[in-house]
């Protein structure tokens, strides 16, 4: 058994979304809550745009990349997001 243990909550970067304490370990999209911010946060700094994008909110965001021809909508997968 494991007691919560004076873990503070960790939460999205991309998102601010609050995730499990499980996250840590057993997303594979940790730090992130999922697949999308994932891919949000490679794309921004790969394609060296972080500037740019960086006040926008994740969903425009990937509306920002979409329009840079940026394939984002093939890698959104709601599931993910609960796949913990
Ligand atoms: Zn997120």
């Amino acid at each position: 058994m494991t007691r919560c243990q004076m873990i503070r909550p960790q939460t999205c970067p991309i998102c601010k979304t609050e995730l499990p304490p499980e996250a840590a370990t057993r997303s594979k999209w940790f730090p992130f809550c999922g697949e999308r911010c994932r891919n949000v946060d490679l794309a921004r700094w790969s394609d060296g745009r972080y500037a740019i994008v960086d006040d926008l909110s994740p969903d425009q965001i990937v509306d920002e990349l979409e329009k840079q021809g940026i394939d984002v909508e093939d890698l959104l997968d709601d599931e993910n997001l609960t796949d913990f």
